[in-house]
């Protein structure tokens, strides 16, 4: 066996510290929008200085550095608990509560650092950390983010440094009253936990990029203003979808006249006809386990799957006369009441089918719908799929009486059946 020199190995670990803490602060200096990274920059730096000024302190034996260095370790722990809590938005009160729990044990454990044994100031110190880390792992595991690998390390992190102070406080009891040469075990727990902190600044960096990448997948697939998902992540989850062996319908919502509410209510009214409307598409979307999406300026989108595909004309149905019946009451005090045509194409199961190839139909439908008089439900039904590149030949069902002329229809939709 080798035998471990003891100042090297804590000015190797400190030195680690140091980088962690350089790394830690340039992404936050990076990204600077996020408030936790820059919260546990903070809280790097102050372990980083704290371990430097304690050890120095120690092998000084100036009392006055190890106090320093121990309010700093202790101070560095409201900011990991500020970080978190910043993570997940927790309300500002138990940020006051983790300050003021913490200046109490940063003033008790200035009174213990030379007067009490050094078993009970390290079980001190060691039943601190446990509380903070239990602290935040609670915030962790109620999280709605807790499936997230990053969270999950994180846990894990804690939960290894929990049994680790554990251990710390079991060993430190090794030491008699009046000695202070610590057992070999206490020793390699110390440098364990060392390590696990090395672990868990590194997984807090992972964590802060894994949530960056989540935020610009958002923004990447929210639309902004109603907050659905918008074509491209539709896109991406019918792909997936249509690949089950099931039933799908595919329904195309264009709202009607959009443009004269803008013209004469304001962009802004239109806004909030948009995002009155989306939620409206977001409910039904919701009940019926259906994928929906805003598609284009006030076109928006809803494909069912399943036992749905069966209640579609009830589903189309209800959404339009919901969409007849809503009232938005604009800034100014006006009532706008809107309309909606929707496309339907409908799928059976046993067929291989493309987005591309639903879309076309229910986009004819609804083409249709708008050219039969607005505020109607069209329906186009696929017969069979052809090559993925061709659109497949369908019937569509139209709504009758209608007063304006079709002869401009695409040919392949045929009139079958009303629906108002
Ligand atoms: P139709 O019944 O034939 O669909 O007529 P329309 O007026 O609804 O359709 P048109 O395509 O002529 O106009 C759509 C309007 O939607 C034009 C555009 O200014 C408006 N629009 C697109 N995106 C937004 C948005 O995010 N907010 C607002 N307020 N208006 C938008
Ligand atoms: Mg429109
Ligand atoms: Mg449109």
């Amino acid at each position: 066996m080798f035998d471990l020199h003891l100042p090297t190995l804590t000015l190797a670990c400190i030195s680690i510290f140091w980088l962690l803490t350089v790394a830690v602060l340039l992404i936050g200096w990076q990204f600077n929008q996020h408030r936790d990274i820059k919260l546990w920059g903070v809280a790097c730096l102050l372990i980083s200085a704290g371990t430097s000024v304690y050890n120095l302190g120690n092998s000084t034996e100036i009392s006055g550095l190890v106090w320093l260095g121990v309010v700093a370790a202790i101070s560095a722990q409201v900011f990991v608990w500020w970080g978190t809590q910043s993570l997940e938005k927790q309300p500002p009160w138990w940020r006051v509560g983790g300050l003021v729990f913490t200046l109490a044990v940063g003033i008790y454990s200035l009174l213990l650092v030379n007067d009490a044994p050094l078993a009970i100031r390290i079980s001190f110190y060691c039943l601190f950390y446990a509380v903070i880390h239990l602290m935040v792992l609670r915030i962790l595991l109620k999280s709605p983010y807790r499936a997230r690998t990053g969270y999950r390390l994180y846990a894990g992190i804690a939960s290894i440094l929990l049994v680790l102070y554990g251990l710390r406080i079991q060993f430190a009891f090794d030491t008699p009253f009046n000695e202070t040469t610590l057992s070999h075990r206490y020793i390699f727990v110390y440098y364990m936990i060392l390590m696990a902190e090395f672990v868990k600044f590194v997984t807090f960096i992972y964590l802060c990029f894994e949530r960056l990448e989540y935020t610009l997948c958002q923004l990447a697939l929210q639309d902004t203003l109603t907050q659905l998902p918008n074509r491209r992540a539709f896109v991406t989850q019918t792909t997936q979808r249509l690949e089950d062996d099931t039933a799908h319908a595919l329904l195309l919502a264009d709202l009607d006249n959009f443009k004269s509410i803008n013209d004469v209510y304001g962009h802004l009214a239109g806004d909030q006809v948009l995002i009155a409307f989306s939620q409206h598409l977001q409910h039904i979307a919701q009940q019926e386990g259906a994928l929906c999406a805003r598609t284009g300026g006030e076109e928006f989108i809803l494909l069912l799957s399943g036992d749905s595909v069966k209640r579609v004309q009830h589903i189309a149905l209800q959404l339009r006369r919901q969409i007849e019946a809503c009232q938005v009451r604009t800034e100014q005090g006006h009532i706008i009441r809107f309309t909606v045509s929707v496309g339907v194409a409908t799928h059976r199961r046993h067929q291989p089918v493309t987005i591309n190839q639903l879309f076309e139909c229910a986009d004819g439908a609804l083409y249709e719908a708008k050219a039969r008089g607005r505020n109607r439900i069209e329906f186009a039904l696929t017969e069979h799929q052809a090559a993925p590149s061709s659109v497949a030949p369908m019937r569509a069902t139209t709504s009758v009486p209608c007063e304006e002329s079709n002869t401009d229809l695409p040919k392949r939709y045929l009139t079958r059946q009303s629906l108002t």
